[in-house]
């Protein structure tokens, strides 16, 4: 068994400051969440490895790098309302919830919905709340949202999720095609929506109403 507490240090340093993050809530937040407590046991040792890992499902929780990166492009203020889409293991919710005053996840799996809901009510972690559906079509009635971030990638930016997002709230999203994708961030302005590029990334399936269908995935 290693030492969790000095690998997390280690990956914040060389994985997180390294390649430019520099928001100082974002990194103290990544310091702290136990990202090995998201994964199995069998893959503990690996959590701080800069990897995305299986989390069970045919799906994974991201690299740690792509969950800072996200989270400092959401800009977020502590008294801000967050909607994540893809709960997966939970890791990206807990990272968030030290951000924000509030937590809303959606997630279409629902072994993976309550897996996630445990290990985050184990951490402590009490300001978030749990849907099981397609989150490809936001979260309408708690809406609007001065965050919404999604977690697996997308074929476009559904007009839906902007439509959710308060004044100068921010979507971050992963879009392209299924095996690559380019995160973008469109900040929703009152004369307009301002859309930017950010890293190439690979995440996997949106599947839903507003992502892939279902079927897509055995072309
Ligand atoms: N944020 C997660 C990453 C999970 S991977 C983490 O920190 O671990 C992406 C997740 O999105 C998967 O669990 C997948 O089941 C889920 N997903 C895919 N399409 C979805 C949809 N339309 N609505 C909700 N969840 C979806």
């Amino acid at each position: 068994m290693i030492d969790y507490e000095s690998a997390r240090k280690i990956m914040v340093q060389n994985q997180i400051i390294a390649r430019g993050v520099r928001d100082k809530h974002v990194i103290s937040a990544m310091e702290s969440v136990p990202r090995h407590l998201f994964v199995e046991e069998s893959l503990q040792d690996e959590a701080y490895d800069d990897n995305p890992l299986p989390i069970g499902e045919g799906q994974t929780i991201s690299q740690p790098f792509m969950v800072a990166i996200m989270t400092e492009l959401l800009d977020l203020k502590d008294t801000d309302r967050v909607l994540e889409i893809g709960t997966g293991s939970g890791y990206q919710a807990a990272v968030l919830s030290r951000l924000c005053a509030w937590v809303y996840s959606v997630e279409r799996v629902p072994a993976l919905a309550e897996r996630a809901k445990k290990t985050l009510v184990t951490c402590g972690y009490d300001n978030l709340s749990f849907k099981i559906g397609d989150g490809s079509q936001g979260w309408p009635e708690e809406a609007p949202f001065d965050g919404i971030i999604v977690t697996a990638g997308s074929p476009r930016i559904p007009g839906v999720l902007v439509d959710q997002l308060a004044e100068d709230g921010k979507l971050v999203i992963p879009v392209g095609n299924r095996f690559s994708q380019t995160l973008k961030r469109v900040t929703k302005e009152r004369n307009g929506n301002k859309v930017q590029s950010f890293t190439g990334c690979r995440f996997v399936d949106l599947i839903g109403e507003h992502g892939w269908s279902d079927s897509d995935r055995y072309w």
